[in-house]
């Protein structure tokens, strides 16, 4: 008796192809999903800020890239220094610990004109030093610029010690097509002024606002390009300006994520307090420098035509002298600490002071 042997027909054979395709498809969107969501998950405490309709792009690119390796190869970084010789040596080894020597292309240094070791220092750690052809932050930036050919760069100021987890989380943002530019923050290595600079994000973050910076970030290079290179239209207000015009003008995004914490050098108080009185006295007053207090995501309309409540006037900065005594005695017993209330005073007086030399330059 002839046995029967089961052979599939080709019509079988036809159907099971697909069939374990679709299979293994819906297996592996099954298995991305459950990682999502426990990335998700993981993320409900983190501290991004993007402005608020950007949130969930933030969370979507922050699951699926952060936890990766860069992969956007080498970039170039680039400093603008004056008479930086006491915080050089510490910012730049940090740079070295922080940033993997395989992903570094240029190490651009723009001296401005320096009287002590700066240059020294940095030819020490093998950064190439170019000097600045004027004076001051967005002369040097875009002196920088000048010299950078890799797509993407890194600014980091002389004063500031990189996070350590900067070079795993910031330049990851680079691969969302949208971002033009990412950096972290940085608090204060003095308490007193880092618990006023907390108090002061606090109530930035309450109108859903971040402190800008351009000493621990990273740049698409051909936009900055394209944008005409750092700003100069003030010699303080470079970071808010150029990112009132990426995030206003452009349809890219400037991204801040508050969980990458850089260290700002200071050498006390008085040097703080002498910083804010130079940083009142050479702000431009333009409709785009942080005077005006517009926030950063508002529709670009409001710039064309600047709200003049918003910008800071002699008086409203005389008010805000008045009443600083009011408030620095809230913070020193919110943060539980006495020193605020002296120094908060102090800073309003030398900020007022910076304002009014401007003024009767004006
Ligand atoms: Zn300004």
């Amino acid at each position: 008796m002839r046995e029967h042997i089961w052979m599939p027909s080709r019509f079988y054979k036809g159907l099971t192809l697909p069939l374990t395709y679709l299979l293994q498809t819906f297996n592996r969107f099954i298995f991305k999903l459950f990682w999502i969501s426990i990335e998700i998950s993981s993320l409900n405490q983190s501290l991004l800020t993007c402005g608020t309709s950007d949130a969930p792009l933030i969370l979507y690119f922050e699951t699926l890239c952060i936890r990766r390796v860069a992969m956007i190869g080498k970039v170039d970084l680039v400093m603008w220094a004056k008479n930086g010789e006491r915080t050089l040596p510490q910012v730049l080894k940090r740079i070295e610990e922080a940033i993997p020597h395989e992903n570094v292309c240029h190490k651009i240094l723009i001296d401005d004109h320096s009287i002590d070791r700066t240059i020294e220092i940095a030819k020490s750690f093998n950064w190439n030093v170019y000097p600045n052809p004027k004076s001051g932050i967005p002369s040097g930036a875009n002196e920088a610029l000048r010299h950078v050919d890799r797509e993407f760069f890194v600014s980091i100021e002389q004063d500031v010690v990189l996070a350590k987890n900067w070079w795993e989380k910031i330049p990851p943002y680079m691969q969302e097509p949208s971002i033009a530019v990412a950096g972290g923050i940085r608090v204060f290595d003095n308490k007193i002024l880092r618990i006023l600079s907390e108090f002061y994000s606090e109530r930035l973050g309450r109108q859903g606002e971040m402190e800008v910076c351009i000493d621990n970030t990273i740049y698409k290079t051909k936009i900055i390009k394209a944008l005409g290179g750092f700003p100069n239209e003030c010699p303080i207000c470079t970071d808010t300006i150029l990112y009132k015009k990426i995030n206003w003008f452009t349809s890219y995004k400037w991204v801040i994520d508050s969980t990458v914490i850089s260290l700002h050098l200071r050498k006390g108080i008085r040097d703080q307090l002498e910083h804010s009185r130079a940083m009142a006295d050479k702000c431009k007053r333009t409709k785009l420098c942080s005077c005006y207090h517009t926030p950063h995501f508002t529709e670009p309309k409001l710039i064309i035509k600047p709200n003049p409540k918003f910008s800071v006037s002699n008086l409203s900065l005389v008010r805000m002298l008045i009443t600083s005594p009011i408030r620095s005695f809230q913070v020193a017993v919110n943060k539980k600490c006495p020193e605020i209330f002296f120094v908060y005073p102090l800073i309003r007086f030398y900020i007022l002071r910076g304002y009014l030399k401007r003024s009767k330059i004006d």
